[in-house]
């Protein structure tokens, strides 16, 4: 059985006593391989390497990192192919969503082959009498990426790339569920000119995490998962003073209005909420109809269309999607679905029982749709991250927007109408990080920063594009006047008085 081992110092890198975690092939249900799960002392070598490659790797020029990232580039480019297989046989989403999801972690790369108009700092003249000011923005040291199973890629390259281009170095704890996609993305930064040590990665699970959080060099934590873990992590590394983004779970809303278009609705919710099997943290599990008329049209349409997906295999190319990534995360979602019901929400398209032939052992669960879900149901309170749809109705848009703030998360939220007035309302009243109109999954480009408000985020700020940048550099401003040997104080800076 293949052991999954870490990456560290520019090598694989292996420790035969150590703790080990099943892998799966969730279509399957069978184990594919093993990870070995990171102690201190493999936390300890990360760092010790990381923090000696962060000597020179800091004093390489911007734009020497940037050609570096070109070349990284076009080797994820040119495996594409082999990334997306290894991604879909770990975490079951289809091939085309792994490419995806690839594709997008790939603009973070090109993003920041432009990283020397990112890096450039301010520069005032004549702030006093011959005084100049500028400012500089220095990398921090060792950082370290926490990420979940859900985008193996993608959320890495959220983190590594930004944190590279800006001088640091970085340690990568990838998802122990589904852990060679990253393996390989480490070995082709090195393939790509990285120096080793400049991109480390870890395997492992709450030791490792809780290593990294510890450990005195290690300067800023990103991290990527749940809510109850990324508020662990945020206080955790905080209380350790270190710099945090703590990037938590969902509870996205699509408020759907009278005049939205039906048909475009229905198909906008089907990607964004069975899409990838609910196990996106855009995805929207809550559509909110405005008025019953709209919750009928809306409801009748979205069953016609939901019954003929195609649910299987990352190997069959008529999959639009598959199952939920382990078995355990299986067993949640088939709860929250039993408790729905209990609750006396309306089942109206259930999930439970899907089986598909050939893969009877695999994590599969259908489309399900619950209506007449009320805001006190566990349904609705907390994030099920399956393919599971609940429905709600209102009299009014501002019941609507009220059920979207009071919700005590606020990642995405999205709002279907002709209307520019209510547009314009949702998208500067709504208090969630990520606002779509008519746009379901409004996942901000590389070039803007993503995250979300209240308990979809803890730190201030959001994941790459300019926020990355900053979160990854310290600010530095210098006053700066040159004296003439022997020439008196011909220079005045502004006093405080
Ligand atoms: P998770 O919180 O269980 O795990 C995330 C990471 O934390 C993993 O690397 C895991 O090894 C580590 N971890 C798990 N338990 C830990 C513990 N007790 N102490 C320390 N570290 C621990 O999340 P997941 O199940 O892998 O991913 C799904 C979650 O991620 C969902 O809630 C989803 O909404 C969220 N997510 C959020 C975003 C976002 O941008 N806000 C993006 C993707 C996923």
């Amino acid at each position: 059985m293949e052991v999954i081992s870490h990456f560290i110092d520019g090598k694989k890198f292996t420790k035969s006593d150590s703790r080990k975690s099943k892998v799966f092939n969730p279509a399957t249900g069978e184990q594919i391989a093993e990870v070995e799960l990171g102690s201190k002392e493999v936390i300890d070598l990360a760092v010790e390497s990381s923090a000696k490659a962060f000597l020179k790797w800091s004093k390489t020029t911007p734009i020497t990192r940037a050609r570096i990232f070109t070349k990284y580039k076009e080797l994820l480019v040119k495996n594409m192919d082999e990334l997306a297989e290894l991604v879909s046989k770990q975490h079951g989403k289809t091939i085309p969503d792994a490419k995806g999801s690839i594709q997008r972690g790939i603009e973070v790369v090109e993003y920041v082959t432009g990283i020397t108009s990112s890096l450039k700092g301010e520069h005032s003249s004549n702030v006093g009498t011959n005084v100049d000011s500028h400012t500089l923005r220095q990398p921090l040291g060792v950082c370290a990426g926490i990420t979940p199973f859900n985008f193996p890629a993608m959320v890495p390259m959220w983190m590594y790339p930004v944190a590279l281009a800006c001088g640091n170095t970085f340690i990568l704890k990838p998802s122990e569920k589904d852990p060679s996609c990253p393996v390989r993305l480490a070995e082709l930064a090195l393939e790509a000119g990285f120096p080793a040590g400049v991109l480390n990665l870890v395997n492992g699970d709450k030791e490792a995490v809780d290593a990294l959080l510890e450990h005195k060099n290690v300067q800023a934590i990103s991290f990527v998962g749940s809510t109850p873990i990324a508020e662990y992590v945020y206080h955790n590394g905080t209380k350790n003073n270190k710099r945090v983004q703590a990037l938590g779970g969902a509870k996205n809303h699509m408020v759907i209005m009278p005049d939205a278009d039906v048909d475009k609705t229905t198909d906008a919710i089907i990607g964004s909420a069975f899409g990838s099997a609910g196990e996106r943290c855009m995805a929207i599990s809550v559509a909110v109809c405005v008025g019953k008329n709209t919750n009928e049209k809306i409801k009748n349409n979205l069953l016609e269309k939901t019954s003929k997906l195609n649910v299987g295999p990352y190997t069959d190319e008529k999959s639009d999607f598959g199952p939920l990534s382990s078995k355990p995360h299986y067993e949640k979602v088939l709860g929250y679905i039993d408790s729905g019901e209990k609750e006396g929400a309306k089942l109206l398209s259930d999930g439970r029982n899907f089986k598909k032939q050939g893969y009877e052992n695999g994590y599969f669960v259908g489309p399900t749709i619950f209506d007449d879900v009320k805001p006190e149901m566990k349904i609705y309170k907390e994030e099920i991250f399956g393919p599971v749809l609940s429905m709600m109705t209102t009299n009014t848009y501002e019941e609507a927007l009220n059920l979207v703030n009071e919700h005590e998360l606020g990642n995405g939220a999205a709002v279907f109408t002709k209307s520019g007035n209510i547009a314009k309302h949702f998208t500067e009243n709504a208090k969630i990080g990520m606002i779509g109109v008519n746009v379901p999954i409004p996942v901000p480009v590389a070039y803007h920063s993503f995250g979300g408000w209240k308990r979809s985020l803890f730190g201030d700020h959001s994941i790459h594009g300019p926020d990355g940048v900053r979160f990854y550099t310290k600010l530095k401003t210098a006053t700066v006047t040159w004296v003439e040997d022997n020439a008196g104080p011909e220079f005045t800076i502004p006093v405080l008085s």
